[in-house]
């Protein structure tokens, strides 16, 4: 996630550098990082549909694995590369 956002905040210095500043570029990135995202989000407790990735309020990059909510074993329901 943070490879990605890093790529995006690339992609929008270098078009920036090339065209001068463009909102199109700016926006590209943004929906590059929401669909990069997309399946990030999908990674679901089996048990209970709590998402992997949230901690509480807190979202992070990389998967639980114990459901913080009903104790499941996400282990092995997400594929290991899912995180950094
Ligand atoms: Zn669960």
């Amino acid at each position: 996630m943070f490879g990605v956002l890093a790529l995006g905040i690339v992609l929008v210095l270098s078009v920036d550098q090339f065209y001068g500043h463009s909102s199109l570029a700016f926006a590209a990135a943004i929906v590059m990082l929401v669909v990069a995202n997309a399946p990030m989000l999908r990674f679901n407790c089996p048990r209970c549909g709590k998402n992997a990735f949230f901690r509480g309020i807190f979202v992070v990059p990389w998967p639980n694995r114990i459901c913080t909510r009903c104790g499941a074993d996400l282990d092995r329901v997400i594929p290991k590369n899912a995180g950094g």
